[in-house]
């Protein structure tokens, strides 16, 4: 009996490495990977000669129909289908009222709310989501008996429960330990943003004083200190609860040391940093302004070289966006203080951080592979994503590694109407994406209806995991 698809002519790319090869669907699962002459045969074929096929990009930092983001489930997903992105992992905020923060004339947070009726929410308005996607419950105010549904949200497949340290949603150090305690009973994942909010307030309040709004007034207000700071405590606080710990968008080589000291073989405390923290240092800021703003703030040339090392050595596991939507004009302000945090990148980032990290650092496919796909779906509890294996969900990205072009907004799929990486020249571009065997996306658009569904996750069991050596 022949099965739906077969594809055929390319090169593979794994977590292991690169091989010809061709693998075969069916019913959305890949059925066979091998020999192209020993695939079964199908009713399709797909020739992809001369490309490589990567595994869809897992990425479980986005953020979309969110309270920072002016993206919808549609827009959001086709910026990820374009760019090669096939599942993504979301925000369920637990007291966020709906509206945005820059139009809302009071707060966007009520004073407690329910982590199972934000995740409902979530997924009430995901109808035209055209990747797959997860949730992390994130815990937005310090009311204890929020700690009675974490079971529940772990039964709804949400293992993952995100915390702040700062802004209005932040939370105390005695407020961590005990839901660590909770999450430890459940094993289930932690997931840190971390910078000492009353350094990061003192910071901002003397340049408001002082009036140094310029955007080169702003990283030093959200120093690698207060990153580092916050980290050390909040994974004390894991280690000590045996609590899983994943710490999210790491900028700084002072953060990296103080994850590597409690990291050990990973079945603990993982991390991930983001593309903009490996291409980009705090000089956009002069040459960007506010469009480059979000937080923590981008940093020096070394801590850029200390992510590739800390990629490289396994003491940070996962590369992710942390997508924000925001317009121009939002962006356009006098001060950087009234600026809202966060840049778009789910359609670029594939090709930005390839052409850093293949292309100028000789990094292999292998790693790519790791640290975009197979780590973040490991990490995270989605055994079906992130490789080219038997078994595995047939989410791919058919990628052209020889074709040059630049990245423009123009293209942006994403309602955010600029690019960090505008002007940029890379090589290597994505042709086409597909989600469980079908194409969702190619050069000109996302292709066919939004076809992207919740995904339930599992606990996730975190085996010692290292780097490349
Ligand atoms: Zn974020």
């Amino acid at each position: 009996m022949a099965v739906d698809l077969r594809v055929v002519g390319g090169t593979l790319a794994t977590a292991q490495g690169t091989l010809d090869a061709g693998f075969a669907i069916e019913d959305g699962t890949i059925v066979a990977v091998g020999d192209e002459r020993h695939l079964p045969d199908a009713d399709h074929t797909l020739d992809v000669a001369g490309k490589m096929v990567l595994p869809g990009v897992v990425d479980p930092h986005v953020h979309i129909n969110g309270f920072n983001s002016i993206d919808t489930y549609e827009t959001g997903t086709a910026a990820a289908a374009r760019g090669g992105v096939t599942t993504v992992i979301n925000f369920a905020w637990q007291t966020w009222t709906g509206e945005r923060e820059r139009d809302a004339t009071g707060s966007v947070w009520a004073e407690n709310g329910s982590l199972l009726d934000a995740i409902d929410r979530q997924r009430e308005s995901a109808d035209s989501a055209y990747v797959d996607y997860g949730l992390h419950a994130t815990v937005t105010a310090e009311d204890h008996s929020v700690f009675d549904e974490f079971e529940a949200v772990v039964e709804a497949g949400v293992p993952s429960f995100k915390f702040f340290t700062v802004y209005d949603v932040g939370v105390s150090n005695g407020f961590l330990r005990l839901a660590f305690e909770r999450l430890a009973d459940l094993d289930a994942v932690a997931v840190l943003h971390t910078e000492d909010e009353s350094v990061c307030q003192a910071l901002t309040e003397q340049r408001r004083r002082a009036g140094r709004g310029h955007p080169t007034d702003y990283p030093g207000a959200r120093p690698d200190y207060a990153e580092a700071m916050a980290l050390s405590d909040a994974v004390s606080l894991a280690t000590e609860t045996d609590c899983k710990y994943y710490g999210i968008h790491t900028t700084s080589r002072a953060a990296v040391e103080e994850l590597a000291a409690a990291r050990e073989d990973g079945t603990r405390v993982r991390g991930e940093t983001c593309p903009h923290f490996t291409t980009l240092t705090a000089d956009a800021y002069e040459k960007q302004g506010t469009l480059a703003l979000q937080s923590p703030p981008l940093r020096a040339e070394d801590d850029v070289d200390a992510m590739f090392e800390s990629l490289r050595s396994g003491t940070l596991d996962v590369v992710s966006t942390d997508h924000v939507a925001s317009t121009r004009a939002e962006k356009a302000v006098e001060n950087w203080w009234d600026c809202p945090f966060g840049v778009n990148s789910l359609q670029t980032a594939l090709p930005v951080f390839h052409e850093e990290a293949v292309n100028r650092r000789g990094l292999p496919y292998s790693f790519l592979v790791r640290v975009l796909s197979r780590n973040p779906a490991e990490t995270f509890g989605l055994p079906q994503k992130g490789r080219l294996a038997v078994g595995a969900d047939a989410d791919f990205v058919v990628f052209d590694p020889t074709e040059t072009y630049e990245i423009s907004a123009a293209d942006n799929a994403s309602i955010a109407d600029y690019s960090i990486y505008e002007g940029r020249e890379v090589t290597g571009k994505v042709l086409e994406t597909y989600l469980r065997g079908h194409p969702i996306a190619d050069e000109t658009g996302v292709v066919g209806d939004p076809r992207g569904e919740f995904r339930a996750r599992d606990v996730p069991t975190w085996d010692p995991q290292g780097g490349m050596t």
